[in-house]
């Protein structure tokens, strides 16, 4: 079983800052992390690799200091890692990061399942996972909060939905989001760290995965972060005690006042 884990190095902050001129984010002097959802996508591919077979591969498409975070996947376990850095893939949307991270899983000569987080921290659009499995023209599973392989070699995922979970059946090579209710990541063993410091990690640029650069970085992006700033305080708040029926009638009271004030 070839398996990829994707996972993102953010910054270990909620307090992003953008670059005035760029309007990239600053990730430069900042510290990271991997993507906590990303740590729960690289167990389950070793569990995987553990009960199937195989290989874990982990890739993460960012600036020259996001082999940190391969290095400490590395010490989880995993196989092998690419980093993908290049200035062109700078400011990457969505869609731009996935198609450079298809672009090298192609270059990795393809995938049985893929596993990416349910969203990243920073960025928090959940949309690389889909659009990922959408380039690359293959099943797709999101929220899996439990992978498993059926008789018929196929993959079945359960699903965390708002109101309880659903289960599919999902044909390989497929790309599955996880969430944090699938596993309890592992520690780092001693001995796969010690690997890890030493285990060469390729870096890939634009010219290594065949791509234009039209198609990535800000180039190839249909959307651009703008601003990032917080959501402005509004009016001011009360706090009132009192029994629930009280209060649930004093708030329908305020309720009925409110709305007759706005027509
Ligand atoms: C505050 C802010 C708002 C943004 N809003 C948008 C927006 O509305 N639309 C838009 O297109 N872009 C947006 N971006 C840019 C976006 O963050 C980048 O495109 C980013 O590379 C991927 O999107 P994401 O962070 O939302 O990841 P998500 O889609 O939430 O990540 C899901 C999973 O995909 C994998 N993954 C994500 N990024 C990488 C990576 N670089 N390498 C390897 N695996 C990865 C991980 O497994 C991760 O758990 C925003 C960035 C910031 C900082």
């Amino acid at each position: 079983m070839k398996i990829i884990v994707c996972i993102k190095q953010v910054p270990e902050t909620q307090d992003v800052r953008l670059d005035p001129v760029t309007h990239t984010l600053k990730r430069e002097g900042i510290k990271s992390i991997i993507n906590p959802f990303d740590l729960y996508a690289l167990e389950e591919g070793l569990r995987v690799k553990e009960s199937q077979g195989g290989t874990v591969t982990v890739l993460t498409m960012g600036p020259p200091q996001a082999e940190d975070a391969l290095r400490e996947a590395l010490g989880f376990g995993a196989d092998g890692a690419v980093l993908l850095s290049d200035r062109a893939f700078a400011g990457a949307d969505t869609w731009a990061t996935a198609l450079t991270l298809a672009g090298a899983i192609k270059k990795l000569g393809g995938a049985d399942l893929i596993f990416t987080g349910k969203q990243a921290i920073d960025g928090d659009t959940a949309q690389v996972g889909p659009m990922l499995a959408a380039i690359m023209n293959i099943s797709f599973a999101s929220w899996a909060r439990k992978v498993s392989f059926n008789a018929a070699g196929k993959v079945e995922v359960e699903r965390l939905l708002d109101h309880g979970y659903d289960a599919v059946e999902v044909e390989l090579p497929a790309l599955i989001s996880v969430v944090k209710e699938i596993n309890e990541p592992r520690l780092p063993s001693f001995k796969a760290k010690l690997r890890a410091k030493k285990e060469p990690i390729p870096v890939w640029g634009l010219a290594d995965l065949g791509l234009n650069p039209e198609e990535v970085g800000l180039a190839g992006s249909f959307t651009q972060v703008v601003k990032v700033f917080p959501p402005p305080a509004r009016g001011t708040s009360e706090t009132w005690e009192g029994s629930p029926s009280d209060l649930a009638a004093r708030l329908w009271q305020r309720l009925r006042e409110m709305s007759k004030a706005a027509v």
